[in-house]
């Protein structure tokens, strides 16, 4: 079994939806994950917005629906098909509409994001059906659950879509919605912006697949980012580490958890372009390529906290104190950096970051750095191997450094700088390569 995942402008128009069974082997099963169609989820959040502010999201939604209404005029050739597609998104436009803006609630919010990938996975189901291509719809909301933590239930996804499958053992094709799920209250829920790629991971490593294939608008993992940098080049190979740090780190080709699931039952990940199907892309596995700088990735939106104080000297127990009150708001720590009287780290959830600084008060002086941009460098760097900091930071000599962090992990390097900065660096590091 493969799973196949298709994102927002692999389906973003009749053409590129009529394109995707040339990219599917009809003689294989293969679960076949599809995104909204691009720019969908933008507007649904628009819509959402719109509602929850008490405007009238009205003219948005008539807008997004005649976008709709244009797709399936061209996308279906008989009136029975085009008729059935029409009464299809009437249903989900009913839906997307019969909120009201006084009584907005988080769950409608996830019942009108839900409604992209319900709206791609259908059409395409009805596509195949008009040429004559046999496939089974399989309702994500079934089988995708994430439990009081927000993690995804591996086990349960096995059960579920295992005993689903077995109902169908004639069919070769599946098809299914990314992002969306099911929540521990039984609750229309997602798995966050660009989810698709992790709901792709999860059932890769719920099934235990051959293989996981990620199709997008590039052909595969960069090496820096290309929306700011010139000459960027694919890699053909990560691990999973790597892939992971990048990920997390900010390489918008993948959502930022979406690595774990297939690391854990060790399913390979391919990233492929829809638009240049025969391009390798990048293999993503647990083959490592020692002493190597693979890429460059950068996040937004960090801030960093430091907490300075004298009580730190020769004391123990200080840092388990301060990690204490970012357990209690639930916030991750990103960065970590010491000297003998300070600490200072980076969070990318200001959520809670006035009671976080509050109750850190009473450990020492706490300076805050906003719109801070943690720059990730990532690659295989034994120990043994001599210089690859030095490289990295002699590019950046030009630009003042806020935070650096060597030695965590054999992965990554992280520096922390202003993100008026950002650009800059990445274009600066690109001569690493
Ligand atoms: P999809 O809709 O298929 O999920 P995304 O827009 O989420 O596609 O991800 C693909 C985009 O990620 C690319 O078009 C590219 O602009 C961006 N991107 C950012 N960093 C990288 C990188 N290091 N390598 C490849 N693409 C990247
Ligand atoms: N449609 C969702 C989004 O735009 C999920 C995805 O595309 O992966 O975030
Ligand atoms: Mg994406």
């Amino acid at each position: 079994m493969k799973v196949l995942k298709f994102g927002g402008t692999s389906v973003g128009s009749p053409e590129r939806i009529r394109n995707l069974i040339s990219l599917i082997n009809q003689d294989e099963r293969q679960i076949v994950v599809l995104s909204a169609v691009a720019g969908t989820t933008n507007s649904l959040v628009a819509i959402c917005q719109e509602y929850a502010e008490g405007k009238n999201p009205a003219p948005r939604i008539t807008s997004l629906n005649e976008q709709y209404e244009d797709l399936i005029g061209d996308l279906f050739v008989s009136n029975e098909y085009r008729i059935k597609a029409k009464e299809l998104i009437d249903i989900h436009f009913g839906t997307i509409s019969s909120f009201s803006s006084g009584v907005f609630t988080p769950i409608h919010e996830r019942v009108i994001l839900a409604q992209g990938e319900l709206l791609s996975t259908h059409l395409f189901h009805y596509h195949l059906q008009e040429i004559g291509v046999p496939s089974v719809l399989l309702p994500a909301l079934d089988f995708m659950k994430i439990n009081e933590e927000l993690e995804p239930e591996i086990p349960y996804i096995t059960e579920k879509l295992g005993a689903m499958l077995a109902s169908h053992h004639e069919n070769n094709i599946f098809i299914t919605q990314g992002y969306i799920c099911r929540n521990a209250f039984g609750e229309i829920d997602n798995l966050k912006r660009g989810g698709s790629d992790y709901t792709a991971s999860l059932i890769g490593a719920a099934l235990r697949a051959e293989e996981i294939q990620i199709w997008t608008d590039i052909d595969g993992m960069h090496n820096n980012d290309p929306r700011v940098v010139k000459n960027t080049r694919p890699i053909a190979q990560l691990s999973f580490e790597e892939a992971a740090e990048l990920a997390y780190f900010g390489a918008k080709i993948l959502h930022p958890q979406s690595v774990f699931p297939a690391q854990k039952y060790k399913v390979p990940v391919r990233l492929l372009n829809t638009m240049e199907p025969n391009a390798p892309g990048t293999l993503i596995s647990d083959q490592r390529s020692e002493g190597e700088i693979k890429a460059v990735a950068a996040k937004e939106g960090i801030c960093a906290i430091k907490i300075q104080s004298s009580r730190m000297l020769l004391v123990y127990g200080f840092l388990r104190k301060v990690f204490e009150v970012f357990e209690r708001y639930k916030t991750p720590i990103d960065m970590v950096t010491t000297s003998e009287v300070a600490v200072s780290l980076s969070i990318d959830n200001p959520k809670y970051l006035k009671e976080i600084t509050e109750e850190l008060q009473a450990y020492g002086q706490i300076t805050v750095d906003q719109d801070q941009t943690i720059i990730c460098v990532v690659g295989d760097f034994v120990a043994s191997k001599a210089g690859i900091a030095a490289r990295v930071l002699d590019e950046l000599k030009h630009i003042p450094i806020r935070m650096i962090s060597y030695g965590g992990s054999r992965n990554n390097i992280s520096i922390l700088l202003d993100t008026a900065y950002k650009n800059e660096a990445l274009q600066s590091l690109q001569r690493l390569f």
